[in-house]
């Protein structure tokens, strides 16, 4: 009998394709801040974390790794200079709140399962894929998923911290589908990033699949991604691989 695709492999992105943030930096910050008796805007907050991150981002990649930081540090002196940027210059009055939300973020209270991530896992699992996570991400991933009982689901997590290396770098891709012997043909990633999730899989030969807000695409995405791998919901993953699978070329 003709034998079509037969997908084994499903990698998941996961801040904002499947958890997300309680709240904005901004308030996060600024609250953690009050507590320790300093008022700051939350808005200044919010517009500092931007600039402040990708500045650090690309001055230190992937948590400094390069440059002998642990990824604690890496965030505490992010933290330092975001508070810096939105007008408190005093370094050692902010330490104590660095290291609090440092800590905060690591805890499962400070995030939330996006609506229909378990049930999307659940019918994967039982269609027998198996999942995997690849997450631009420090090491407290592992424990956060723990945390809001979704670890159970992944074969395992590869973060870009333990990779050495951020998507959409080929080799973080790479490492996933060694780590679960498996053909990047027979292989699909899930992520809300064009540009890290959605092409950085195709480059190496792995299907994928780009989760979409209520914001409009970028016209430039819109026309590069072909409807069938846009996924406004999570619940439109299902249907997208059974269509995937029954548009595939019998070999
Ligand atoms: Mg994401």
């Amino acid at each position: 009998m003709a034998h079509r695709l037969q997908m084994r492999l499903l990698t998941w992105d996961m801040k904002d394709t499947l958890i997300k943030l309680c709240r904005p930096v901004g308030e996060e910050y600024a609250s953690k801040a009050r507590a320790h008796g300093l008022v700051v805007e939350a808005t200044a907050l919010e517009q500092a974390f931007g600039q402040a991150y990708r500045v650090h981002s690309h001055n230190f990649p992937n948590y400094g790794q390069s440059c002998g930081l642990t990824s604690r540090q890496w965030w505490v002196d992010l933290i330092l200079n975001t508070f810096h940027l939105a007008g408190v210059p005093d370094a050692q009055a902010i330490i104590p709140i660095a290291d609090q939300l440092y800590n905060d973020y690591s805890s499962p209270s400070t995030w939330q399962v996006l609506e229909g991530a378990e049930t999307t896992l659940k019918g994967c699992r039982k269609r027998g894929l198996r999942l995997a996570v690849i997450s631009n991400f420090d090491r407290r991933l592992e424990d956060i998923l723990v945390g809001l009982g979704l670890r159970e689901h992944f074969d395992f997590v590869l973060t870009s911290e333990a990779a050495g290396c951020p998507k959409p770098d080929p080799r973080i891709f790479h490492k996933a589908l060694q780590l679960a012997c498996v053909e990047p043909a027979v292989a699909a990633h899930v992520g809300d990033s064009y540009p890290c999730d959605y092409q950085g899989a195709r480059a190496v030969g792995m299907h994928s699949f780009l989760v979409v807000g209520s914001e409009p695409l970028d016209s430039s995405v819109r026309d590069s991604v072909p409807k069938e791998h846009i996924l406004p919901s999570l619940s439109h993953l299902l249907p997208a691989l059974d269509l995937l699978e029954a548009s595939s070329p019998v070999s």
